[in-house]
């Protein structure tokens, strides 16, 4: 076996690869930009070669420079992660030629699958059915007008070099396909400097599932079973899980049996993933072959017991695969939610910022449930501006759907991140969404059901009480402690109140609480009564309560008159009165937000990179208004009704913070 290995990426996946590497016993060797100098990757790895600045572009994808890493720590192959240089053919030839192993397939097949034109025709040739759609480049606006109308509306423009849902765009009509062939021409070109597009037909109401295929040198090639990542918003995966609640097994083994049919084509070694789009008769039509190691490749690990990193190491060095096709099990049901840096409330746009807080939940792993957390952070480090906002995968399993939805519930409950927006909030209420529990998803999911975006979730009467009741708790224990503190009451648990005014979201409860030394009982004005015991102390963010015997979780943080509470998908205050003081907030004025309605505020820091009208343009609801780019993905800001433009304060060219005002309506 290897004895070093270095591997050619950074974050979680860089510490995931290590991992299996020393669980074999292999020596390991990380590279890291100046932003990563003191990433987790770095420190977990045996050696580490700095390798430029902290754009990926001087650094992690700079095969010279990663070639002198190779050369410099002796390393015998290479593991590329997914992104930067992992499907890149250059870079498997460059090892190739300094006889370095690439832990990753040939790279024949990498150029052929790297590509979705000739993909698609391969796959064709291979007996996979494709999406139907004009196999061939679309020289402009006009051929792209004529295609779409001869495939049908909807049409999917799409770049042939696209990745990570990039350079992809639906068009419905002419006028969307015009605009939909220019904007992914120019995406493909800043993000992969390659602009050559095709269309093919929009399959509504999908599903993506994907097949996990897995080959060695000799000729052996097998399937480790679906995938479903349905889950998406910006046509990129948030949420995926393996089986897929949808497939039979009939149609497992079709799309199995495909999957490793297109790999052979291509004489495929090591781990690979071939995407499908599944219509709602289980028709499944090719999408792509990624030719790597997928982000979310842990959730099949959890099915099938089998270590994908170890087998890719193994076939790398030469070895026969050792799991023959019907050795591979699915055992039970695991789920993957991938935490974002990202603004769920404002569109999910990428944030950045210092982590200030970061506990996740603990690893388990028992014979009825397991916890998983593949992650590259820690507390106190830094989520920059230069790479993915990939936090954290965070992976449950149990033996079946249920009980795995709930496993990620409880560990979501107990996940601490702070410093930056984040997903958390997002991704524990599709966990709670009824139609996610049934299994009825298609990729179209977080658009129809949060169609104006996520605005958190409003919680029931049933919840709100249990929290108010948790949240009277806490505030007795923390007012007695400060009456404590100030030292002015002698009995000061008498001196605390009994009575308090709870508001939360829209409601208000009048409750009396009476506390003993093993907990509180806390009373409503309509009779119903809940019994709290807790081990919080003041200060601590995450609380962990149980009412009436059943557990609750809070991540809590004080404010002026109560607590603001995260519960799941909901981020809400709880302000805390005494009887006297909620009667003369009754005569208050809300403090209403300024009216922004007539502005048109940059949703995102980015750079503006186009301005489609002028001072004095009348636009309509809809119409274009000006395009802002930002890590790398053009976004059209439209606006929302009729007006009259009456200034503009961007430049094509300049910078806008968030919330910027970009322009102003009569
Ligand atoms: P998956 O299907 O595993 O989600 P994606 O194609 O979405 O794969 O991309 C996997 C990872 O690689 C993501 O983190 C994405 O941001 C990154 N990525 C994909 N394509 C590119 C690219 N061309 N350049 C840089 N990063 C990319
Ligand atoms: P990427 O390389 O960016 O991963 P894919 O071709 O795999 O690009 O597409 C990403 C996602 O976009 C898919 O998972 C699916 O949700 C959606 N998508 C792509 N092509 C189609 C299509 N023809 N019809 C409907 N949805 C599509
Ligand atoms: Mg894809």
């Amino acid at each position: 076996m290897f004895k070093k290995i270095l591997i050619a990426n950074r974050g979680e996946i860089a510490c995931r690869v290590i991992k299996s590497a020393q669980k074999m016993g292999i020596k390991t060797v990380a590279i890291y930009s100046d932003a990563d100098r003191n990433a987790l990757h770095v420190k977990m790895a045996d050696e580490a070669v700095h390798i430029g600045p902290s754009p990926a572009a001087q650094s992690y994808i700079v095969i010279d420079k990663v070639m002198h890493a190779v050369r410099q720590s002796g390393a015998e192959a290479v593991h590329p992660g997914y992104g930067f240089l992992s499907e890149n053919m250059k870079f498997a030839q460059a090892l190739e030629k300094a006889g370095v192993a690439f832990i990753g397939p040939p790279a024949g097949a990498i150029a052929s699958m790297g590509d979705k034109i000739t993909s698609k025709k391969l796959a064709a040739k291979a007996g996979v059915t494709t999406v139907p759609g004009y196999m061939g480049e679309i020289a402009d606006e006009a051929e792209a007008v004529k295609i779409s109308n001869e495939i049908g509306y909807p049409v999917m423009i799409k770049a042939s070099a696209g990745g990570g849902g990039k350079g992809m765009r639906v068009a419905w009509n002419d006028a969307e396909a015009r605009e939909g062939f220019q904007l992914s021409k120019s995406e493909a070109a800043s993000s992969f400097g390659d602009d050559r597009i095709f269309i093919e037909k929009f399959i509504t109401q999908p599903r993506h599932i994907e097949i996990q295929v897995l080959g060695d040198k000799h000729g052996n090639c097998i399937y480790l079973n679906e995938r479903e990542c349905s889950i998406q918003r910006r046509n990129q995966k948030v949420i995926e899980e393996a089986p897929s609640p949808f497939l039979d097994a009939k149609t497992r083994k079709s799309m199995g049996k495909q999957a490793v049919a297109l790999a052979k084509a291509v004489d495929y070694c090591s781990a690979g993933t071939v995407e499908f789009i599944v219509d709602g008769k289980r028709n499944f039509y090719f999408l792509e072959m990624n030719t790597r190691l997928q982000v979310e490749h842990p959730v099949t690990e959890l099915i099938t017991g089998i270590d994908l990193v170890e087998q890719m190491i193994r076939v790398a060095y030469g070895e026969k695969l050792a799991i023959r096709q019907k050795d591979v099990v699915i055992n039970g049901w695991a789920m993957e939610s991938r935490l974002y840096a990202e603004d769920p409330y404002r569109n999910f746009l990428p944030s950045i910022g210092r982590l200030s807080r970061y506990r996740p939940p603990e690893e388990v792993a028992t014979k009825t449930m397991v916890v998983r957390n593949d992650t590259g952070v820690y507390e106190g480090g830094e989520i920059s501006m230069f790479y993915d906002p990939m936090i954290a995968k965070l992976c449950s399993w149990a033996p079946d759907r249920a009980a795995a939805i709930d496993v990620m519930r409880n560990a979501l409950d107990g996940f601490e991140v702070e410093g930056i927006g984040h997903n958390l909030p997002f991704l524990s209420a599709v966990m709670d969404h009824p139609r996610f529990a049934s299994g009825d998803i298609t990729t179209a999911f977080i658009e129809e059901e949060y169609p104006d975006g996520f605005q958190g979730v409003e919680l029931n009467e049933v919840t709100l009480k249990r929290i108010s009741a948790a949240c009277a708790a806490m505030y007795r224990v923390a007012e007695i402690r400060l009456a404590r503190v100030s030292g002015r009451i002698d009995n000061h648990e008498r001196k605390v109140g009994e009575n308090w005014v709870i508001k939360v979201q829209d409601a208000r409860f009048d409750v009396s609480i009476d506390a003993d030394p093993k907990g509180s009982s806390v009373s409503f004005a309509d009779g119903t009564k809940h019994r709290v015991t807790s081990d919080w102390v003041p200060g601590e963010r995450l609380a962990n309560f149980m009412i009436d015997g059943t557990p609750l979780i809070l991540k809590v943080a004080p404010i002026s008159a109560g607590y603001q509470v995260r519960y799941r998908g909901a981020d809400t205050s709880v302000v805390i009165y005494t009887p006297r003081r909620a009667e003369l907030a009754e005569y208050m004025l809300e403090k209403l937000p300024a009216d922004t309605s007539k502005m048109l505020l940059c949703p995102m820091p980015g750079l503006i990179v186009n301005l489609n009208v002028a001072v004095g343009d009348e636009v309509q609801d809809g119409q274009a208004l000006c395009t802002v780019e930002a890590m790398k993905m053009e976004n059209v800001l439209r606006a929302e009704k009729k007006g009259v433009i009456s200034k503009i304060n961007a430049k094509v060219g300049g910078s806008m913070a968030v919330d910027e005002v970009i322009m102003e309506f009569e």
